[in-house]
This record gives structure tokens, sequence and C-alpha cells, in this order.
């Protein structure tokens, strides 16, 4: 789907055309050539900012119709708050709240780039581009027609006013890659499930082969023959074959030790033959939000030709309740050879990355492993839906997450892992049993993965809270989130990037 808002670059003296966006900061000055655009309409502003008690603090607006003495539509005045305070991530929402104010029919849009400090550095000029992308993001593809009141398509053309505009193409450049991926990432997580099913996920994936990624498709003989019994077994009550795609970019070292991102997809969950209550089981769709992740994770790394070497690997299933279907008390043997007892079909997640992230370990020898996954309920009693927990054996990749966490505001918080959870998961019958009790129960699910990581470093990111239906932001407005794509995409820029 084309974006219908587009963003460009053109030089600060440029004339504005339809709307005007500009910012001020919290004592409501503007930069130079802010006040030149607006000249003798500062007046209006001023009056106007004391009408609605309007003081710059940063995100507020100030929005301004048909202002006398400009050839302009409609003026809107961006609150920056004190920049002394301003983060990179502040740009990013700077730009997803000019993108709020946006109308069907405000078709040109002017946004000059500059603080009351001067011009927007090129990267900050870039992440306001970003962010005006994200926040633009709707997903209606399927709505035909639109009710009384409801917004018409927007559709804009903006055109960001900045000092430097070779600078700031050269800086929006990957950052348009990345919101590609994140972009990717929400619409695959916003498909309905009987449109995206295992085996269209992997057709989709592989459409990353126009970027240069290798995609190999591993369908259900495949994984028999290399013993996936764990995640074959979620997959055998559903009429939709199960896939697993391995998706590798090598921008890196020719050989060199790959990073590597792993993905649950689950395509629907019912529970299985544990089936879930009705109420809400159609967010049960979003299920598959670690797997759609990892491909737009592998997008943007690809499309920005990154210089590392990563691994892509995401299990699909769909998890339905049918003749054929697993039960509570069936052994399956997982690909590492371990036995598992099913105790409850719903806690299938686990049971699909157990063998991928065995198949990536062995197979690839990755530096480490992150794997992304909607895996417990229990996540969101313990941390709501700002944070994702995460669960790591290696205290450095741990450390790393945690700094990209807060940079890009996709934030995660780190939960502890112990072998005194192990008892909770002590089967009488197999190696283990895939459920423990209530309490604790996102921790029992990564001891759980802990024990198909074998010693790679690894992180385990479980992401029900922050992947769908999450609050709205500044960036996002849409239900899935392509919450992990700018997270992990910093991990690897920051940390495992052969620098130019
Ligand atoms: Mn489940
Ligand atoms: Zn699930």
């Amino acid at each position: 789907m084309p974006d219908a808002v587009k963003v460009g670059f053109v030089p600060l003296s440029s004339a504005p055309r339809g709307s005007l966006v500009v910012f001020c900061d919290d004592g409501l000055k503007f930069g130079a050539a802010t006040d030149r655009a607006l000249g003798a309409t500062a007046n209006i502003v001023k009056r106007a900012a004391e009408t609605n008690q309007f003081k710059g603090k940063n995100g507020a607006t100030l929005d301004i119709l048909a202002p006398q003495g400009l050839k302009i539509s409609r003026l809107i005045v961006v609150g920056a708050g004190k920049l002394s305070t301003l983060k990179d991530n502040d740009f990013l929402k700077l730009g997803g709240v000019v993108a709020g104010k946006l109308r069907p029919g405000n078709n040109a849009v002017t946004v000059i780039a500059e603080l009351s400090t001067g011009a927007m550095k090129p990267d900050q000029a870039a992440a306001v581009a970003s962010g005006i992308r994200l926040r633009a993001y709707k997903f209606d593809r399927y709505k035909t027609k639109k009710k009384d009141g409801e917004d018409a398509a927007l559709r804009a053309d903006v055109s960001l006013a900045v000092g430097d505009v070779a600078a700031a193409r050269k800086a929006f450049a990957p950052g348009a890659h990345i919101v590609d991926g994140v972009i990717t990432a929400r619409d695959l997580v916003n498909e309905p499930p009987n449109v995206l099913f295992p085996v269209e996920f992997a057709r989709r994936a592989s459409q990353l082969r126009k970027l240069g990624v290798e995609v190999e498709i591993l369908d259900v003989k495949a994984m028999m023959k290399l013993g996936m019994g764990a995640l074959l077994g979620v997959a055998q009550g559903s009429t939709q074959p199960g896939r697993t795609v391995i998706m590798r970019w090598n921008g890196g070292k020719r050989g060199g030790q790959p990073v590597a991102f792993i993905g649950k997809g689950v395509c629907f969950d019912t529970g299985g033959i544990s089936i879930k209550p009705a109420a809400s089981m159609e967010d049960m769709k979003g299920d598959m939000g670690g797997a759609a992740c990892v491909v737009g994770l592998m997008h943007a790394l690809a499309a920005r030709k990154a210089k590392v070497n990563a691994v892509g690997a995401i299990g699909l299933v769909e998890n339905m309740p049918d003749g054929n279907a697993q039960r509570p008390g069936d052994i399956v043997t997982s690909m590492s050879g371990q036995t598992i007892e099913i105790i409850n079909t719903d806690a299938e997640g686990r049971l699909v990355l157990a063998d991928v992230l065995w198949y990536v370990a062995k197979k690839f020898k990755p530096k480490f492993m992150v794997d992304l996954a909607t895996l417990t309920g229990a996540i969101m009693v313990a941390l709501g839906t700002e944070y994702a927990g995460m669960f790591s054996n290696n205290d450095q990749l741990a450390g790393r997450l945690t700094e990209v966490g807060l940079a890009t505001g996709e934030r995660v918080w780190r939960m502890p892992l112990g072998p005194e959870y192990d008892k909770q998961i002590d089967s009488q019958f197999a190696d283990m049993k895939n459920t423990g009790s209530r309490n604790g129960g996102s921790i029992t699910a990564a001891q759980f993965l802990q024990r198909f990581v074998d010693d790679t470093p690894w992180a385990h990111l479980d992401i029900a809270g922050t992947a769908m239906g999450a609050p709205k932001t500044e960036i996002n407005q849409s239900w899935g989130s392509g919450y992990g794509v700018r997270l992990l995409e910093r991990l690897v820029a920051e940390y495992y990037e052969a620098k130019k």
C-alpha cells in the first residue's frame, strides 16, 4: 500500500504552500527563518497563544485557520518545549504531533524544521520526517466506505524546510527504510487471520528477496525431517500447514558470525483444545507479532544495506481445536531431543520457539539470539503495556537492549531467570511440561525457552503487551504497533555493525 503521506525536503527559504507548520520553544520563541515566514502574522500568533493558554509546551499545538497576512490556508504552531532537554527520540515524537494535526484536504504542507536556536540538524529533521510517516500510517484496506464523520483518506505532500537539503536527505535515507520496516510489521499484525495464515505469511516474507535477502521456507515435510515435533504438534490441529521461514541478510564480512532474531508466528491462536474464552479472541490474530517484527527488521536491515550478517527465523502455525489437534497429556519430542508433556495447548508459542531457537543455535551458531513473542498474559500483569519483558542469559546483551530501548522509546524491562523456577515445569512423565502454575507465568515460559538455546547468548522479549492493542502514542495510532523493529535495528546499528 503506498503511503498516503509523502515527505520530502526543501530549502529553509522556500515559500510555504498550503498549510504551514512551525515550531516554538517554551518561551514562544521562533527561529529566524520562521520569524521571516510569519512576518507581521507573529502578532496574531501571540494573541492566539494568549487566548488558548498556549505556552509552547512540548507536544502542545496552536491552530490558526486562514491567518491574515499569509498566503497559506492554515498555520499550526507546535511546541517543542524546553530545548535543552530534547533527545533524538523527541524529534520523532514532534513529527508525530505534526502528522496528528493533518486533516484531509491539507494536501500541501510545509514544515519549517527550525527551532529558536536555529535550523534542526539533519538527523533531527530526518527524525521529524520519520515521525510524520509513522503517525500517518493507517490500516484501512478493508474499509470500502466511510461512515459519516469518519475521516476521508488523508493524502498529504509534506515538505520539510531544512538548512541543508542534501544532508537531510542523506540522514533520512536509512530512516525511511526503518519506517518501511515498521510499516511492514504493522501491516502483518493488522491483517485478518483468514488472509494471513502460515503459507501466506511465508509468501510475504519471501518478498524480502527483492531486497537481496535469502529466504528459505521449510514446509511440513522438511520440518518432520528435522524432528521439529514441538512446533508440528501445535500445527497439526489446523488445516493450514505450518511453515518455518529462514531469512538471511549477508551484509557483513563473508562467512562472519551472524546475529539472529527469532519470532513467534502463531497466525491465529484459539488456544487449541484448551480453548480460550470467546471475549477478545479476535485479538489472537496478532499472536504473530514477534514474527512480524522479525520480517520488518530484516526489511529495514536489508533495505539500508546494513553491514552485518543477520539471520531472521520465524515459526508459523495456526493453533486450532480439531479432531487432529494435540491433547493435554500428549508428549512431543522437540528437535533438541528433549521431550515435552503438553499440559495446556494454549501455551503453544514456547513449543514453536523451542524448535526454531534450537535450529538457529545449531545451524548458524550466532553471536546472539533475540527472540520476540507475544508469549504470556502474565507479562501484561507485571509490566502493563509500556515495557516489553526481557529475559536474558547474558548481561552484556541485556544491557545493550536496555540502552537502545531507552533511546528508541521501545523499552524493555529485565525480568529474572533462575533454576528455582524450573521446579514449576518438571513433569512426571517427560523431560518437562509446557506450563507451570499461574505464579510467575512469564518467567516459567522464559525458563522453558532457555532449555533450547544451549549456551548461545540470548534474550527473550515477551511483547504480548507492546505488539498490539497498546495505547496509542505520538508515533503510532495503529492496533499493530510494529514494536521491536526500531529497537533491534538500533541494537544492530549501535553494537554489531561494521563501522564505515
Ligand atoms: Mn496461546
Ligand atoms: Zn499464543
